[in-house]
């Protein structure tokens, strides 16, 4: 379910739709038999051979591909597992069973105050550009599905001027001109486009709880077993799948990024959760 506070974000139903249909790709990939591309990317990202980890990567990204997003009605919404809101913790108050904890009063989740998008701080004490994903603090209760999920999109990484491309193909249909753009920037510029971000978070929706490593460069370093449970390794992989042109490219060294994207890496790559 995406909430109708995401209606607001350019391009928010283009990215959700990509960044399913990046794992539909991923999957195709890991599943294939003798698909050099794919065994070289899995061997690249995962740290092991496709044959030994494929199975359960491809089901996690057969799961994010089934998705269906739909926008909010309160019967969707008591329909789905995973539900994105850009509203900015407007829907989250202080709990009152639990001090320095806030509770969602649409969903039934708690959380700590201080993962919030107005209170959550980075390690130079910026205000968080937060991609929550919170799940339960708490056991579910009876009819209530474990599954649960909500992610929300803060204000803070859309508003203050930074352009966000929310799909890793243009309006006109037309493959962006990735390999110049890779060439200039590094592959983690990708990791700037909404698609990119809303993959990872699905994956941690999935059998992917973890965040050992964020970053092109930590991501290929990563061993087995925790590249596997690594969210930004499914997202990596996932538009690596969509993005054919990689290949010829995979040798180009990254450039050096400028201050700001640094700057503004660092602050996803805190609150990425
Ligand atoms: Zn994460």
């Amino acid at each position: 379910m995406v909430d109708s506070s995401c209606s607001k974000v350019p391009g928010f139903a283009d990215a959700v739709r990509e960044a399913i249909s990046a794992s539909t790709r991923a999957f195709s990939r890991i599943v294939t038999p003798d698909d050099d591309r794919g065994d070289f990317l899995f061997n690249l990202i995962y740290s092991t051979p496709r044959a030994s980890g494929g199975a359960a990567v491809s089901l996690n990204f057969a799961g994010i591909g089934s998705l269906n997003p739909v926008e909010g009605s309160p019967f969707v919404r008591a329909n789905s597992n995973i539900r994105l809101y850009c509203d900015n913790d407007a829907r989250w108050k202080p709990s009152e069973q639990q001090p320095g904890w806030v509770q969602d009063k649409d969903n039934g989740m708690v959380a700590p105050e201080s993962s919030l998008c107005t209170t959550a701080r980075d390690s130079n004490g910026q205000t968080g550009n937060l991609w929550g994903v919170r799940f339960n603090g708490r056991a579910p209760r009876v009819g209530e599905n474990a599954r649960r999920f909500t992610i929300t999109l803060c204000d803070a990484l859309l508003f203050p001027g930074v352009p966000v491309p929310s799909t890793f193909l243009n309006t006109g249909g037309k493959l962006l001109d990735w390999a110049r753009f890779v060439q200039r920037t590094g592959l983690d510029e990708i990791r700037g486009v909404l698609s990119f971000t809303i993959l990872h978070e699905l994956a941690h929706c999935f059998n992917v709880p973890g965040d050992y490593a964020y970053g092109w460069e930590k991501v290929v370093a990563l061993a087995a077993p925790q590249s596997l449970e690594n969210a930004d390794s499914y997202a990596f992989f996932g538009a690596l799948s969509i993005l054919p042109d990689f290949w010829r490219y995979r040798d180009a060294a990254p450039a050096v990024p400028s201050r700001k994207r640094r700057a503004r890496q660092q602050r996803v790559t805190s609150f990425s959760s």
